[in-house]
């Protein structure tokens, strides 16, 4: 195994956006599907976006201690399953994980998982106020519950090992191939 990512960021600032495009642009890294219980939006799938579970399914899951971490996020469960990041690491691909600082931190305990963090912000609250409307994923009550959130969630930046501003979605993913490209490298020179 090479290394893994963490991608976090307060919701509505772009992460899920670059988590898909890195893993188009580097074949060798996979994304870690989660469990939630959060219900589908219009335009997700189950067991491509998420695994779709209830309350009950998830508590049993927990139980069994199949998470490598879990978080419980705007009164919804959300959880990597040790099976799934497993059997990708046995294929040889390295993964990224979008989760949040809760998860990140649960993970950081795994050494072995070569972690590198990376916290995603957007430029300011009032750009992402407007990210979070225009996606139009979300009613009016759940935007303030995850604008209420964001103070919550910037103060975590201080847990990862780069924070890169989505400013514009282009040069925020070129910054982030460049972590990529060094940490590469760096493993590189190791062999
Ligand atoms: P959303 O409901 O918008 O898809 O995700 C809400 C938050 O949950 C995001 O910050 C996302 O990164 C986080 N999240 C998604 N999957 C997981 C997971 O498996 N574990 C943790 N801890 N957070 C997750």
């Amino acid at each position: 195994m090479g290394f893994n990512i963490v991608l976090s960021s307060p919701s509505g600032a772009g992460k899920t956006t670059i988590t898909k495009k890195i893993s188009q642009k580097y074949p060798n890294i996979k994304i870690s599907i989660s469990h939630t219980t959060r219900k589908p939006r219009p335009n997700e799938i189950d067991g491509v976006d998420y695994h779709f579970v209830s309350n009950n399914e998830f508590e049993k899951l927990i139980k069994k201690n199949n998470f490598y971490e879990h978080a419980k996020i705007f009164d919804n469960y959300y959880g990597t399953s040790k099976n799934s990041v497993n059997k990708l690491h046995e294929e040889n691909y390295d993964v990224i994980f979008d989760i949040d600082w809760q998860g990140t931190k649960q993970l950081s305990k795994y050494k072995e998982l070569n972690l590198i963090k990376i916290f995603i912000l957007p430029p300011n609250k009032k750009e992402l106020k407007k990210r979070l409307i225009n996606r139009n994923q979300d009613n009016n009550q759940t935007v303030e519950k995850r604008l209420k959130q964001f103070e919550n969630d910037v103060l975590h930046w201080f847990d990862y090992d780069y924070v890169v501003i989505n400013n514009d979605l282009e040069s925020c993913f070129s910054q982030i191939e460049k972590i990529i490209e060094g940490h590469k490298k760096e493993k590189m020179s190791f062999i």
